[in-house]
């Protein structure tokens, strides 16, 4: 079936593509419908910011070394937020580690050391010495490309990135990491289960010899993922096996989205007009435009999958929450959508790897 033949909601991006998606009578999918956005939105947010200065006067307090407390950072408008919010509204003397893995928009990392100059605030930036994280990748993509399915290809944000953070944290005696929850980005309704059917399908097709390759790559792929854990090495020692980090029980993590409400156009205004942050040329969207490899593989894997880019589904929240409308965002889903090839093409390029046009 064609994309097209699909019905589409009427109010969001959705369509019957999508898994768990039904087009109702009035021409709206159930989302939006009967959709809990605004309900979750509201239950974010739940504690006061007078609530979060008591606790940063507790940290002034309380601090063994150089620093309050320790931010990882993108130079993306969430974690910016996190850092405008620590140094500018509580006063705090905050350490902003970026990973650099190298799959990152220059646009962030200007932010980022804009932001962390004006602020007169320590930043790190912390590279594979070896560039393991490049050579992981660049083993996943061979290992996947027959196969053409790349979810669960980075294992960059949910270990390395906390790994490198949670170092530094041990290293300067920072009880504290602060960190935001982003429930436009992280509500992206696909389950688990369509997502494995999905690649069972694609695998199915696969003749033995592409079977052999998959696995023989994706094995040097865990081989250079753990070089780079040890890398940035952080005990207990399972976190070797594990594939989200571990961490001691005195390291604190403070999520300031509880205690901040995460109003997007309010954020943008203040890190614009206060911090020099520029977000990306419209119509991209202000938030999720740090990194490459969701732009390109990760894109690439949804379109395919559910007809929509992951900032296409970041764009239904934003209009489940009543900030946006369907046709405000129409130009900027087609312009994810449109990018999805020349991203990868630039990604293959990139890994030194030839684009196959499937
Ligand atoms: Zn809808």
């Amino acid at each position: 079936m064609n994309d097209k033949d699909y019905k589409s909601c009427s109010s969001c991006f959705f369509s019957e593509k999508f898994p768990g998606v039904v087009i109702e009578k009035n021409g709206r999918c159930n989302f939006c419908n009967h959709g809990d956005f605004k309900a979750r939105k509201e239950r974010q947010t739940t504690l006061d910011i007078t609530e979060l200065h008591r606790i940063a006067e507790e940290l002034k307090k309380e601090r063994k070394g150089k620093y309050d407390c320790i931010i990882g950072a993108s130079g993306g408008l969430d974690s910016s937020y996190v850092i405008y919010i620590a140094r500018k509204i509580l006063q705090l003397n905050p350490l902003v580690i970026k990973y650099d893995h190298g799959f990152n928009y220059s646009l962030a990392a200007s932010n980022l050391e804009t932001i962390c100059k004006q602020l007169g605030i320590d930043f790190k930036i912390v590279q594979s010495s070896k560039k393991y994280d490049l050579k992981y990748i660049r083993s996943m993509v061979l290992a996947l490309r027959d196969l053409d399915v790349y979810w669960g290809i980075c294992g960059f944000c949910h270990y390395i990135l906390l790994a490198v953070v949670y170092k530094y944290a041990l290293e300067e005696n920072i009880s504290t990491i602060f960190y935001s929850g982003n429930l436009y980005q992280s509500r992206l309704y696909l389950r688990r289960d369509f997502k494995l059917k999905f690649m069972l399908r694609n695998l199915r097709k696969l003749n033995i010899a592409k079977l052999a390759r998959l696995v023989f790559y994706m094995m040097i792929a865990q081989y250079y993922f753990v070089r780079l854990k040890l890398e940035f090495y952080v005990p207990p020692l399972s976190n070797i096996l594990r594939s989200r980090v571990k961490m001691r029980e005195n390291i604190k993590l403070l999520n300031v989205t509880r205690y901040v409400r995460w109003d997007i156009d309010e954020m943008v205004k203040a890190m614009e007009e206060e911090m020099g942050w520029r977000k990306p040329r419209e119509p991209k969207l202000p938030m999720r435009f740090d990194c490459k490899i969701e732009d390109s593989l990760i894109n690439h894997t949804y379109t395919k999958a559910v007809g929509l880019t992951v900032q296409g589904i970041i764009c239904n929240n934003l209009i489940y929450d009543g900030i946006r409308t369907k046709s405000k965002l129409r130009d900027t889903v087609q312009k994810y959508n449109d990018d999805v090839v020349q991203e990868m093409r630039q990604m293959l390029s990139d890994l030194k790897l030839d684009y196959k046009e499937k």
